[in-house]
């Protein structure tokens, strides 16, 4: 019975690990120009928001339809 308790840790310590890994770094570069409209996204914005796909307007349009629709639309 002790090694599932064993097992169990240390399947837990992996995941984890697992989840540092993928919140730690971003999923991808930041992108040069937006995705939604092509318009230049500031060096200063790419720095901060790490992975970034959106200039400010686009990324303000999203989060009020997002906020709006919950995600449906
Ligand atoms: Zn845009």
């Amino acid at each position: 019975m002790d090694n599932i308790d064993r097992i169990t840790e240390l399947e837990l310590g992996l995941f984890e690990l697992r989840l540092k890994a993928v919140t730690c770094k971003p999923l991808r570069q930041s992108a040069l120009y937006c995705t939604e409209c092509g318009n230049d996204i500031p060096d200063r914005r790419r720095k901060t928001l790490p992975g970034v796909q959106l200039c400010v307007g686009c990324k303000e349009v999203t989060e009020v339809r997002d906020r709006n629709f919950g995600g449906r639309a």
